[in-house]
């Protein structure tokens, strides 16, 4: 690709206008790369004249929906970046988000625009009509005429706050170039067919449902737009819409093979992220000869770090496969110092889809190191570079001056038969600073005790790292990226044990 460049849409509508570029799923209405172009082109129009003054940022507060795609293109048209919001926030923490990032203009839809106007005072559209509480339409603006802007790969096109499972979310910034090294290096895994079509059925407002609207338009590729994942209807879309690749997140997985759900003869790859897929997952996955690749990735690095095909992965269990192309992966120790073949440490990333930092520049300086960006995960690698992500450094448990990683006690507990899955957090402890504490959820027809698992665990684990408190529930909290989320684990288990 040659920089600098116009916004990838508009290159693709010169190169391949009749090619379909994006379906809705939930309409059933599709629309061709001439039409996406011009689509963009009226709303960078609209854009334009609604933020009169050469506007740097636009928030967006809509769900995953065909109009978020033209919105995030139309920026890119004007060289603006765009700070996707999560619509499941609360007014407040929308406030702050949009405080942190201050847009010149917050764009809304029917569904959003109440938490819109409640919490910002510049210019607001939404992209539905019929707009209630004043708040105007974005088709209705007359569009002002602007001047295409060129971009050069330190542009600035996204502020995406991470899923904020260890804390609050951090706002990463993400460059024109960290987007297109992604879709490149992606590409260079998973390959690219003229025939692709790729579903979104993960929000936008996250790297996994994002990176498929910006893959697919500088591909070339189809991309499916599915509101809301639902596992029957996103089994029926994957079936007879003719999808290639699909991203989910593991428990998305589970649910569709729960449905009875079969991979067609076009799906090429499912990507699996956003958490650790279990054995069990995967292995359920081979029987049915689903193609999944497991992923792991982050908001600070424009999605992948390093995917496992089916025959990457295949005979290395656990496994989420090498680095991509240009991606380096480094383990190391609590001095920042490299670890040696098969120890474990905390993952360090560095190349060109590394974001060059978050919003706030003390961050930023916490999280880089010599070797690059500290992730915060901790994982291993094999003698051929494959990588294991076994968890998060806030995770491990200290209990008498003692770290347990929580990692090895789910793993314990995964073996008895009545456990399904399970968490495994510290809760303060007065006597021994933190004590492990278990949230398990019972394999179907299973009712275990927590004598029962406790006795389990005793002959397994060394004393300090058994479980001194085991509740049960249905299932686990997660945040909407699929981690399991450490603080309402946490708060359950406190609750519990009062
Ligand atoms: P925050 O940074 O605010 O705590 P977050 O890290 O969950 O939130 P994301 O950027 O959405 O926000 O998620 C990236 C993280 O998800 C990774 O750092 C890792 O902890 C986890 N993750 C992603 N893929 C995998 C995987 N295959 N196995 C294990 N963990 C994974
Ligand atoms: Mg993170």
């Amino acid at each position: 690709m040659d920089w600098p460049t116009q916004d990838l849409v508009a290159a693709r509508a010169a190169a391949t206008p009749d090619r379909t570029a994006l379906i809705d799923a939930d309409r059933d209405e599709s629309i061709t790369y001439r039409e996406y172009d011009a689509a963009v082109g009226r709303r960078a129009a609209a854009l334009n004249q609604l933020t009169d003054d050469d506007p740097d940022r636009i928030a967006v507060l809509l769900d995953t929906r065909p109009a978020f795609a033209e919105l995030f293109f139309a920026a890119m048209r004007l060289g603006v970046s765009v700070v996707p919001l999560n619509v499941r926030l609360t007014p407040a923490e929308v406030r702050e988000q949009v405080e942190r990032t201050e847009p010149d203009a917050l764009l809304c839809e029917r569904e959003t625009e109440a938490t819109a106007t409640e919490v910002f005072d510049g210019p607001i559209a939404s992209v539905d009509d019929a707009a209630a509480a004043g708040v105007q339409t974005l088709d209705d603006i007359d569009g002002a005429p602007f001047e295409p802007a060129t971009l050069t790969p330190e542009t600035e096109q996204l502020v995406l706050f991470t899923s904020g499972t260890t804390g609050q979310p951090k706002g990463v910034r993400l460059t024109v170039g960290n987007l297109v090294a992604s879709a490149t290096a992606s590409a260079f895994r998973l390959g690219v067919t003229r025939s692709d079509r790729w579903l979104c059925c993960l929000p936008t407002y996250h790297m996994g449902g994002l990176a498929p609207v910006v893959r697919s338009a500088l591909y070339g590729a189809t991309v499916v737009i599915q509101r809301e994942f639902d596992a029957a209807e996103t089994a029926r879309i994957l079936d007879e819409s003719g999808i290639t690749g699909v991203s989910l997140v593991p428990t998305m997985l589970a649910r569709l093979l729960d449905v009875g759900w079969e991979p067609s003869e076009q799906l090429r790859f499912v990507l699996l992220g956003g958490a650790p897929a279990s054995d069990d997952l995967l292995a359920r996955a081979r029987e049915r000869d689903v193609p999944a690749c497991p992923t792991y990735g982050m908001t600070e690095t424009a999605s992948q770090i390093a995917t496992a095909t089916p025959e990457q992965a295949a005979g290395h269990e656990g496994t989420v496969g090498q680095p991509l192309v240009n991606t380096t992966v480094t383990v190391v120790d609590e001095d920042g110092d490299p670890v040696g073949t098969g120890e474990t440490g905390e993952i360090v990333v560095s190349g060109p889809t590394v974001t060059p930092g978050y919003l706030d520049p003390a961050v930023t300086e916490d999280a880089f190191g010599p070797e690059g960006l500290h992730t915060g995960d901790i994982g291993s690698r094999d003698e051929d570079g494959r990588l294991w992500v076994h968890n998060r450094v806030d995770d491990r448990i200290v209990t008498g001056g003692e770290n347990v990683d929580p990692g090895e006690v789910v793993a314990v507990l995964r073996e008895h038969p009545a456990v399904h899955e399970a968490a495994v957090v510290g809760l303060d402890d007065p006597e021994w600073g933190e004590r492990v504490a278990a949230l398990v959820v019972p394999a179907d027809g299973g009712d275990p005790t927590a004598e029962e698992i406790e006795g389990h665990c005793r002959g397994r684990l060394a004393g300090f790292k058994l479980p001194r408190t085991v509740a049960f529930a249905d299932e686990l909290p997660r945040t909407a990226s699929g981690t399991v989320d450490r603080g309402a684990v946490r708060k359950r288990l406190r609750d519990r044990q009062v």
